[in-house]
């Protein structure tokens, strides 16, 4: 018997996703395209993961090039194209230090190690960490303690002690809650799975003065919002808060999976030989493509791009707001990381865009996420705002 896509992966793939009946084949810029050929506008792009679309060409030379010489060794040996990568993050995030891995959780475990060892260096009773509520931060056990959010961590007890969580945006309750045991606060500078939510410059500056009063460190997980999404390098460059540790993944490949967290020296030194390892990170193949990414931006000013097409995108968004006040609650973001909370059902909406194409998500509930291929276009932004507004009349005509 011949089982379709859908049955066989049903089938075959440990029931952990609930996915769209959509079966992807290839892309290119900012559509994919189904088995039968339909195109669909992709405004998820891959959960803000492919920043260069579909099929660039530059993501295309790097592994073609790289995976002809050398795809993986071991950091066992020394690599030109690693030392390249790193020299370049290091300028690129302000950092002096970069450790690669490949994934977003992978970098906030780093992360959250580097914060205890160097905690443990001034007391081994150092060792708490406190982050948000609503936010997010990985599905390994540590990184999902550190996420916010019951729902992802229900069955999975016990879980690794020391976690505790404040309210994002409340720096009372940071206040009430810090104290010398506290080793890190880690925090998204824009939450992006727990509904698009910004925090604004004067709060984490306090949770920075905050950090410093106690030697607590501070971690921004900019896995969603680093290299080049909000429309900066990384988020905490708007805001002006330059955190201890940063963690990056998502777009820092295109598509291709790496994760990194990096910090000045004064902290990375904490870690001594043998105490963080990866088998895969750092390899070749990776860094070629995360190089060539990074040169692409720095060529093509992609902050500067982002900001010009989130303000035009923001700005017919907030038209549509003054249009149906009643059903548009906020719009929300920065650069190409936009939230449209709704008065309505968001998964319906998600159903409606895609049965005309578009491809869009919603978190939180009923918090619409936009978070387009960097790329995209002024015409591209125009055609996703249109689709928008075609389901907000039929879904409004329906309530
Ligand atoms: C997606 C995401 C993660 C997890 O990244 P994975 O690559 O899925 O492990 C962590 N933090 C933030 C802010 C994210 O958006």
């Amino acid at each position: 018997m011949n089982l379709t896509v859908q049955e066989k992966t049903e089938k075959y793939y440990m029931p952990s996703f609930s996915r769209t009946d959509l079966v992807l084949e290839r892309g290119e810029g900012c559509y994919v395209y189904d088995q039968s050929g339909e195109a669909y506008l992709d405004v998820l792009a891959g959960i803000a993961v492919n920043a260069l679309g579909y099929a660039h060409p530059v993501v295309i030379k790097a592994i073609t090039e790289q995976s002809q010489k050398l795809m993986h060794t071991s950091n066992l040996f020394y690599s030109k194209i690693q030392a390249d990568l790193v020299e370049k993050l290091a300028n690129v995030t302000g950092f002096d230090k970069v450790f690669l891995c490949n994934s977003g959780a992978e970098a906030n475990e780093g992360a959250i190690k580097l914060a205890r060892k160097y905690g443990h260096q001034l007391s081994p009773q150092k060792y708490k960490i406190i982050t948000a509520v609503h936010s997010f931060h990985g599905r390994t056990l540590t990184t999902l303690t550190a996420t916010g959010q019951t729902k992802y961590q229900q069955g999975f007890e016990p879980l690794p002690a020391g976690f505790a969580y404040v309210e994002f945006g409340d720096i009372s309750a940071l206040e009430q809650l810090i104290d010398s045991e506290v080793c890190a606060v880690m925090l998204e500078v824009i939450q992006g799975e727990g509904g698009v939510n910004v925090a604004t410059q004067e709060y984490l500056k306090k949770v920075q003065e905050l950090c410093a009063r106690h030697q607590a460190l501070l971690i921004f997980d900019e896995v969603q919002t680093g290299v080049c999404r909000t429309g900066e390098w990384f988020a905490y460059q708007g805001v002006g808060v330059k955190p201890d540790i940063m963690t990056l993944a998502k777009a820092l490949g295109a598509g291709f999976p790496i994760g990194a967290f990096v910090a000045d020296d004064k902290i990375a030194n904490a870690f001594k030989a043998g105490d963080h390892g990866s088998t895969f990170g750092g390899n070749q193949l990776a860094c070629a493509v995360a190089l060539a990414v990074l040169n692409y931006m720095q060529v093509e000013q992609m902050p500067q791009q982002v900001r010009e097409k989130g303000q035009y995108l923001q700005e017919a968004l907030t038209n549509l707001q003054s249009k149906y006040p009643a059903y548009i609650k906020d719009v929300r973001g920065k650069g190409l990381l936009i939230g449209l909370q709704l008065n309505l059902d968001g998964k319906l909406f998600v159903k409606k865009c895609l049965q005309k194409h578009l491809i869009i998500n919603n978190t939180a509930d009923n918090v619409i996420r936009i978070a387009p291929p960097l790329i995209i276009s002024k015409a591209e932004i125009d055609k996703l705002v249109q689709i928008i507004n075609e389901v907000l009349q039929e879904m409004i005509k329906e309530a």
